[in-house]
Parts: C-alpha cells; structure tokens; sequence
C-alpha cells in the first residue's frame, strides 16, 4: 500500500499481521479470543500452506463471517518474482523483489539421475537481504545488510518456485542471501511453519541450515521446536585465516564454534556438513587437510568441497584480491586424504555459472 508525502510515493506500512508468519499457536490465541472452533486453526493452516490460498476469499473451507474476520486483521501478501535465468546446467537463478523493493536471491538446483530425469531437488532460499557478516569470498556481503527477511518472506520462495516451476522442491537450503542465524527467530519460525505436520510442506530433516558460526545461536537451535540439518561455513582451519576471510570468526572462534557443533551433533544426532572453499595458496595445504580431517571427526559429519565463484564484479578489496580458487588437483589431493580416513566428502561443480550464480551477484547488479 502507497500513500503520497514529502512529494513522493511511500510504502504505507500495513497493521494488518502477515498470516503466512503467524504460528499455530497464535492462530489458536486469535481463534479464541473471536469466539471460534480450535479445529479452524487447523483449517487456516491448510488453506494457507497446502491449498497455497493467496485471498480470504479463496478459502472455501470457512465460514464467510471468519474469512471476513480474518481479513480484517490479517493479511496475505507475497513477494514478486522479478527476474528469471535459466542456466546451460538445469539451475535456475530466481530474483525477487520485496514491498520495499529490497532484492533478494533464490536458486534452483536439479539432480538427476543417469538418464537424465530430475530425481530430486534442491532450492537454495535467502534469510535476509543484503548481509552483515562481509565474509571475504560473498558478493552478498558486499551489499551490508539491509533487513531480516520476514518468516512469510522466507516462506514465499519455496512457494514461488513450486508453482512457477510446477514441481515440488524436494530439499531446502537456508544457503543464500543472509546469515540465517542473525535473523533467528524469523527463520526458526519459518522452518517451524514448513516443517510442522499440518502443513506438510517439507521435513525439517530436509532443510539445511547454513550458518557462517554463530555459536551460541547453534547451541539455541538444538532446542528449536524443529531442529534442521546443519551446516558450517567453515573455509579455514585455523582461527588466523578464518579471521581474515571471516569476519565473525573474531567473535567466535574456532574451538567455541568445534563445540557447539559437537552440542548440536549430541542433542540431534544429524550428521554435519562442512563448506569449504578450497582457495589456492590459503586453505589448502595438506597441514590444512590434516586439521579439517580432525575437525570432520570430531562428529558425524561429511565435507562439501566448494568452487569458488568469481567476485571481480564487487570491485574486491584487502584480502578479497587475494582469493583464487585452488587448481582442481589440490582440491582432488585433499579430497583423498580426507576419503582414506573415511570421511564422506563431496566435490562440488559450481551451478549456473553462465547466470550470475555468486551469490548476491543478480541482486548486487540490479542495485546498481
Ligand atoms: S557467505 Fe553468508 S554469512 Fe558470509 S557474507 Fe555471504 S551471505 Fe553473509
């Protein structure tokens, strides 16, 4: 909604609560309090996150006086889909734009099998637009941070790409724009709104969540009410080159972070994931494969090898000039070294290079 001051259009901020970031418990307190059924909790949920109802007036399994009820105090907004670019390899880089015309990333990835058939799916969705954390290697850092993705925002991606997609998006990664755990309640609550039995739209052993090392925030979602899979930003093994390619690492370092991953691993029992990107010269010695093979061991875990993606488009500075990605026999050495101690590990093809696939690439250069 626009209303015109100061000689200008200006988003008018809504009163109205966003349905698609309510819990099921405030549905309950809402329900309650207006004098209606708890089963109706039940009900909306449905409308909203299986039927996708995108109006009051769509949801037929309610009452007209509730559905003219909930409009009244709730809202059903969405973000837009911008921009679209399908790439040579099957990914595909979606950009959205929020009501404040903020910009923010999602990417599509398939998987298929020998024939060539999509056998399962893995969209990579953003938590916040921009990033605070200004890790060396991200375009997306570069931008700073400008808001924390509401949880009907976070939610709208998957919902987006579905139906423009027709298909059904089998693997959420918390991965994109955004350090999912600086935007920590709205995030717990999306994951807890995808992951809850009502709504059935994805397991929460099917979302990842991808954080740069927030510790403490590690050891708080172990006791979320739908702990995700986990995944470490890790990049370096010693506390002296993740400080200069990780600026959070300063706050938390090395062993505070290996211990909060063990709590996690303890209270969930998931396996962990390790991102790492191989940067020639860095990271990747072999004294640098011998303290990820201790770190990988620690707990259950298996380490993705990441390609880097080139960030020259940022104008890089310092330490970002300094990143090259590994040649891909070092990355193939430690790989080994790693695999011989019988540590599962991926090496992964770098998606949609042909579509601006860094992340915060599409965003950055629709600022500009
Ligand atoms: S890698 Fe993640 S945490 Fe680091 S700046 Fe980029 S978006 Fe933020």
């Amino acid at each position: 909604m626009f209303e015109y001051s100061d000689n200008r259009f200006q988003i008018k901020p809504s009163t109205k609560k966003q349905i698609k970031s309510t819990s099921y418990d405030e549905l309950l307190d809402y329900l309650r309090s207006a004098g209606e059924e708890k089963y109706r909790a039940d009900q909306i949920l449905h409308e909203i996150f299986i039927n996708r109802a995108t109006d009051f007036k769509q949801m037929t399994q309610l009452p007209k006086h509730l559905r003219n009820m909930l409009s009244d105090v709730f809202e059903i907004t969405s973000i837009e889909l911008e921009e679209k670019r399908v790439s040579a390899d099957g990914s595909i880089k979606f950009l959205f734009s929020l009501a404040d015309r903020q910009f923010i990333e999602a990417v599509y990835m398939p998987w298929a099998n020998d024939d060539g058939e999509v056998e399962r799916s893995t969209l990579c969705i953003s938590t916040m637009s921009g990033c605070p954390v200004g890790c060396a290697f991200c375009a997306t850092g570069t931008l700073g941070f400008k808001k924390n993705l509401t949880p009907s925002e976070i939610i709208d991606q998957i919902f987006i790409v579905e139906r423009e997609l027709g298909t059904k998006i089998n693997n959420v990664v918390l991965m994109g724009m955004g350090e999912p755990l600086l935007n920590y309640d709205n995030v717990v609550r999306a994951i807890s709104l995808l992951a809850d039995e009502k709504t059935k739209v994805i397991s929460r052993r099917k979302i990842t969540l991808s954080t740069s090392g927030i510790a403490p925030r590690i050891r708080q979602l172990a006791h979320s009410p739908y702990p995700p899979k986990l995944a470490i930003s890790l990049h370096a093994t010693t506390n002296g080159t993740r400080n200069k390619i990780m600026p959070i690492a300063q706050s938390f370092d090395l062993s505070s972070l290996m211990d909060a991953v063990e709590y996690y691993y303890r209270q969930t029992k998931m396996k962990i994931t390790y991102e790492y990107i191989p940067f020639d010269g860095i990271n990747d010695t072999l004294e640098d494969a011998e303290r990820l093979r201790k770190i990988a061991q620690r707990v259950p875990s298996r380490v993705n090898f990441i390609p880097f993606n080139d960030i020259s488009f940022t104008k890089p500075q310092g330490i970002s000039l300094e990143l090259k990605p590994s040649p891909p026999q070092r990355v193939a050495q430690i790989a080994e070294y790693l695999r011989s101690h019988k540590i599962a590990v991926i090496v992964r093809d770098s998606f949609g290079r042909d579509i601006e696939a860094a992340c915060g690439q599409l965003a950055l250069s629709r600022e500009q």
